[in-house]
Order: structure tokens, then sequence, then C-alpha cells
């Protein structure tokens, strides 16, 4: 049962003269010089369509990367119809040879697919070369690495057997397919959504963003090369609904794992509900959705470890994580200290393409982004109850440019405190310090989401106290640190109310979901 130690993949520096950054360089060259055509992968097969859609970096919206072929329900179908066609032979492989697959997939992007799926992350994501490096390589590979250590831990939990009885549990994959549907935000998430169900045996139909496929093709060809049979995990380009359309109306959908927005985890649960008569089972929904996630300080915080969290939760990768810091409470006492040190810092921070390894921010996704934070941000400006303190200029020209931006908000409720923007823009509320309590009060109760939150307390009971009355505000809880940023098999991600079914994503309770146990008892 011995499989390799999983520890997590060492995170390379890209600093000026390193070989991984002249490699990664030569790497956005090439791609950016050559024209992609990608197909879909749907049963071992390339599938060309006559629809394409281009694909352009979201910080040079002028230059074409390429096209990918849009597909339609009938690819949906094929993809469902190749994955079950798949599905006895897979489930019935024994783990070590599913998880050799995977175990060679982490390699792979870890060695010779490192520069090409940070690249491809770098350029259609607009991820700079450090934020892809710690998702695209490091937490693909983790994810796979832990993710066979799961599976052989699950393998290993065992019913008792007494004398002439012999029990033991199979585990077996769901009966029918998973449908995975994934974010742009993190190509390793893009990658485990899928993989995670089928190293315990099942067989997926994969939609990914289509704001990430460039990453999510180069995905495709790592788990190919690595060994991965036809029709275990098939790729469509098709639009969202209409690809939920046939997959929740299929009676052999068998289960969701999804990473995406409240709102859309909400409408398909729903479908999934009053189709529940047609299915064959009862579908395992796994969601992992928004996030408002929060930094609360007290008078013992320090400012400075304080004020680098604000900016490097808020900020990195544009505050598209949904991790992302975007609301902070601080102390009046030490608001002053703290607000010139973030501008301090802010002052340090480039914004511009990812091609340059100085840049800091870099774009938001896509158009609509562009323009929903743009507006938030105006209305901000003219808004009583609010003021921008730092950034606030947003430019479409060359590509979706949004300044980091901090507002202060006059009210702990202010729009911009309590709703998911989902983009660089951290709101911060000042309260008086004898009102600490009723400030966590109001935090948690203006909580509709629950996925990540920081505290800062150099004071242990406080520390305490804070950890306590913020019991359900997120689940994952930092203290003294960034909310961002959590590490596979170090800190199992995931949270709950509006923020998903808390699974813990690349965690055993994350596998546990995805196999449907046959206990057999043997009575000699
Ligand atoms: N796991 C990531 C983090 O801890 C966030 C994932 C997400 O944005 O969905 O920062």
């Amino acid at each position: 049962f011995n499989v390799p130690l999983a520890v997590n993949e060492p995170v390379k520096s890209y600093r000026p003269g390193s070989p991984e950054r002249a490699e990664l360089k030569k790497m956005l060259e090439e791609m950016r010089s050559v024209e992609l055509d990608l197909p879909m992968v749907i049963g071992g097969r390339e599938v060309y369509t006559d629809k394409r859609v281009r694909i352009a970096p979201p910080h040079d919206i002028k230059h074409t990367l390429g096209y990918y072929c849009m597909g339609d329900q009938s690819h949906v179908q094929m993809a469902i119809d190749a994955a079950l066609e798949a599905r006895v032979k897979w489930n019935a492989m024994s783990w070590q040879h599913r998880a050799a697959i995977f175990l060679k997939a982490a390699d792979l992007f870890a060695g010779p697919y490192r520069a090409k799926i940070n690249a491809a992350t770098m350029l259609g994501q607009s991820k700079n070369a450090f934020q892809a490096e710690i998702d695209a390589a490091c937490e693909m590979a983790d994810f796979f690495r832990f993710g066979v250590k799961c599976v052989t831990d699950i393998y290993k939990m065992q019913p008792e057997s007494s004398a002439g009885i012999w029990n033991y549990n199979e585990y077996r994959g769901l009966e029918g397919f998973i449908f995975a549907l994934t974010p742009f935000n993190f190509t390793s998430i893009a990658g485990n959504l899928p993989a995670a169900p089928a190293m315990m045996g099942n067989v997926v139909v994969w939609k990914p963003s289509h704001t990430a496929i460039y990453s999510a093709a180069v995905i495709m060809e790592v788990l190919r090369e690595a060994g991965l049979p036809d029709g275990v995990i098939n790729l469509v380009y098709a639009g969202g609904p209409q690809t939920a359309d046939i997959v929740l109306n299929s009676p052999d959908f068998a289960g969701i794992h999804f990473t995406g927005s409240t709102r859309v985890f909400q409408s398909i649960w729903k479908t999934i509900g009053e189709n529940i008569f047609k299915y064959k089972s009862y579908p395992r929904i796994v969601g992992e959705t928004g996030g408002k996630d929060f930094i609360f300080a007290d008078p013992t915080a320090d400012p400075q470890a304080l004020a680098i969290a604000m900016i490097r939760g808020a900020f990195e990768y544009q505050g598209q994580k949904c991790s992302a810091a975007s609301r902070a409470y601080i102390p009046r006492s030490i608001w002053d200290d703290v607000c010139t040190r973030v501008g301090n810092e802010l002052a340090t921070v480039k914004m511009g393409p990812v091609e340059d390894f100085t840049n800091f921010v870099n774009a938001v996704i896509d158009e609509n982004s562009f323009d929903k934070l743009a507006g938030y941000i105006e209305r901000a400006k003219e808004d009583v109850d609010a003021e921008v303190l730092f950034g606030g200029n947003c430019d479409k020209s060359v590509g979706y440019f949004i300044e980091p931006t901090v507002i202060l908000a006059k009210k702990p409720d202010y729009t911009t405190m309590v709703e998911e923007l989902f983009g660089p823009v951290l709101t911060v509320f000042v309260y008086e310090d004898e009102e600490l309590d009723k400030t966590l009060k109001v935090l948690d109760q203006t909580s509709e989401y629950a996925l990540t939150g920081a505290i800062f307390s150099q004071d242990r009971y406080a520390i305490e106290k804070m950890t306590r009355m913020l019991e359900n505000a997120a689940g994952n809880f930092y203290i003294n640190d960034k909310p961002t940023g959590a590490v596979v098999g170090q800190q199992p991600f995931g949270g709950s109310r509006g923020s998903g079914t808390n699974d813990k994503a690349g965690s055993i309770f994350n596998f546990l979901r995805w196999t449907s146990i046959r206990t057999i008892k043997e009575t000699f």
C-alpha cells in the first residue's frame, strides 16, 4: 500500500537570471507567436467544429492567441456516452494503476510541462509568473500527489471481521458519470475537479470556464500523455446552460464537482432537485462557490504584518480568488498607522501585462468583470457612505486593468463590505476600539458567505475570543496571516453558508464523496 510520500512541490522563485525565468520567457514568446486551434477531446478523439471562438490575453485584448472549437448539445451527449463506455473498465482497474497515471501527470506538470502550463495560465488568464507557479504547476502537482494519498488512505479504511466472518469495503466509483464544471481563477482547481472523482474510479464530463480554455487544453494534453484511457475525462466546450441542460437531464448523472458562482451552483442544485426522479442514484453535489472574506484586526495587531496581508490578500491575482480579502475591520487606534503603511506599500505595486515579470497586478478576466468592478468603484466615488482612499482608476483600452483600490466605508453594511466583487477592491471599515465585540457580531451577521477570514492580534485571550465568536464565518480561518493561499495537504480548503458544501478540496473528505461503498460480508 505504500505510495511515494506526498510532499508539496517546491515553489520556484523566477528571480532575474534564474533558469526557470529564462525557460518561461522563451515559452511565453513561443506561445504568443503560434496561433492555437483547440479541439474538444471526447472519448480520446479530438473533435473539431465549424464554430471557432477567439482567445485573447485579458491584458492585451488586441492580440489573438488562437481559437477554440465551440461545441453544442450533441457534443455534450457524445461526452456522456464516451464516459459511460469507458466506465466499466476504468472502475474495475486497480487503484494502483489509476494512481500511477495521476502520479505521472503530477511529475509532468512539475517537470517538462511546468513552463507550458504556467505560460498558458499567464497568457490565457492574466496571472503573473509567481501566481501561475503556485497555482498551475505546484498546486496542480500537489492536488494529484495528495489525491493519490487520499485514495490509498480510503482503501485502507476497512471494517472489523470476526471468526468465520470476513467483512470488507469495496470502494466503487459512482454508478454513472460525474460533471466537472470548473472556474478560470485557478488552473489547479480546473485540473482537480475532474481528476479527483476519476482517481476514485469515476468517469467525467468536464466543461471548463470559457475564459480558461488555453490552460484546460494543456491539462488535457498532460493527462493523455500520462496515460489516461480514452473517455475517462471528456473535455467539452459548449455553453454553460446548454451543457447543464443535457447533463442534468441524464438518468446517469451521478454527481457534480463544481467551483464557480453561488448563483449558478444554486440554480444547478434546484434543477437537480426538480429532476430527482429521473436519476438512478441520488447525485453527489460538491461545490465551492462565492466568498466575502474578511480581515479583522484588534488594537494589538502588528500594523506592518496587517498592511502586507491586506495588500497580498486583496490584490494578488487581482483579487480573483474566492479566498481574497475583500473587507477589513480595523480599530481606530491603529488605523492611521495601518493606512499610511498600506499607502506606502501600494505605491511600490506595479500594474501591467504578465510578460513583464515586475508587474504584481495584471488584468481582470474579461469585460463583464471589468464593467462590474468599474461600476462599483464609480459609485463609491460618488457615495456619501464611502471614500476611495487608494487607486480607483479603470482602463480597458489595452486590457482589462483595474487599479488596486481601497475604499473606506462609513457603515459596516456598505455595499462593497457585503457583496462579492471578485476583483482588486478592498473595503475597510474603521471601528471604535470599545466597539470590538459589537463589530465582531456585525461581521458575523453580514457574512452571507463563509469561506475564509483572518484575524490579527498579539493578545492570546483576544485571539481565542475572536476565534470563538467567528466560529461560523469562515471554513478556512487564519490567525495573523492573509486569508488566501491554502496549501494542499496543509490547510484543507472550503467553506459553508453561501460559499459551498465545505467538502475540503484536496482532502480525504472530498474524496469520500466520489465513492459509493459496497460492504461485503462473507461467511465461512
Ligand atoms: N485555494 C485558494 C486559496 O486558498 C482559493 C481557491 C479559490 O479561489 O477558489 O487562496
